[in-house]
């Protein structure tokens, strides 16, 4: 059982062919929309996506259960579920991310 305890192991996870197959596929299965928005009820408009492109960058796929604590749900995709930015961060409040007003980019390695 591969561990993702360290900056690298994660960050080799998220660079990894299966893992990135297995994001597209969670994508599609949540049409490119916020799960967490779609459970509020909120109609959530990705701009981008309007734009006429297939990719978002404000959307990303969230473990549910994280892969440090069970790295044998990593390449779940029932594990996997797409949130959009705002939402993400919600997600991961012990993390700090989105005190400052700094906008927070986020990207494959910080999950
Ligand atoms: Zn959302
Ligand atoms: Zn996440």
């Amino acid at each position: 059982m591969p561990e993702y305890r360290s900056k690298e192991q994660k960050r080799t996870f998220y660079k990894s062919s299966a893992w990135e197959k297995l994001r597209l596929m969670a994508l599609e299965r949540d049409h490119y929309e916020c799960q967490q928005c779609k459970r509020e009820g909120k109609v959530h408009v990705d701009s981008i996506k309007v734009e006429g492109q297939k990719k978002s960058v404000e959307l990303n796929v969230h473990h549910i259960r994280e892969i440090e604590n069970h790295p044998e749900l990593a390449l779940e995709i029932e594990n996997l579920e797409t949130l959009c930015l705002g939402c993400h961060n919600k997600q991961h409040p012990e993390k700090g991310f989105g005190k400052d007003k700094q906008p927070i980019i986020w990207d494959d390695e910080r999950w």
